[in-house]
């Protein structure tokens, strides 16, 4: 769910103080720090139910930005993509990464430093290697067999 960056106007340090069902659409989208992580594939084992993120990125994901290259219709071309709201960020908490805002905020944690509503600037999401920026394969290259060759702990390979 990598999004765009956009600038509406956002109220003053509202992830500390406005409950994530009160966020305006922008507040939401900006939220999102653009680390990339939640569209990479994942392999869940269907009985213990763990979960394993690979290097595989989505499609449309792009490696440098680490945004998605085509987010408005991206509904049109990947269906499976989720949709994060405040309702379904408990149904997906499970597999995102531990740096994901959502997740984080969800949970009752702060923001890290280097998050972009912090510092300013996106860049420090790929400064502080949480972004996966230069390091995932497209999904188009990698037959689905071999998803488990790229497995990665929650963390740059
Ligand atoms: S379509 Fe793919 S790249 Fe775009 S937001 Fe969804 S998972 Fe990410
Ligand atoms: S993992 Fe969370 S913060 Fe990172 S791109 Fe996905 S929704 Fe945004």
């Amino acid at each position: 769910m990598s999004t765009p960056g956009r600038r509406d106007p956002l109220r003053a340090r509202f992830w500390e103080r406005v409950p994530l069902e009160e966020m305006t659409p922008c507040e939401w989208e900006a939220l999102c720090d653009g680390c990339g992580r939640c569209c990479l594939n994942k392999l869940e084992d269907p009985d213990s139910g763990e979960v394993a993120l690979t290097r595989v990125a989505c499609r449309l994901l792009d490696n440098e930005t680490c945004r998605c290259g085509q987010y408005d219709i991206r509904h049109q071309l990947v269906p499976e993509c989720i949709v994060m709201t405040p309702q379904t960020i408990e149904k997906h908490a499970y597999w995102l990464p531990e740096s994901c805002a959502y997740r984080r905020l969800w949970l009752g944690q702060p923001l890290p430093d280097w998050h972009p509503l912090i510092s300013g600037t996106p860049e420090t999401v790929h400064a502080a290697g949480v972004s996966v920026r230069g390091w995932t394969v497209p999904e188009f290259e990698i037959d689905e067999d071999d998803w488990e060759d790229f497995i990665i702990e929650d963390g740059p390979p």
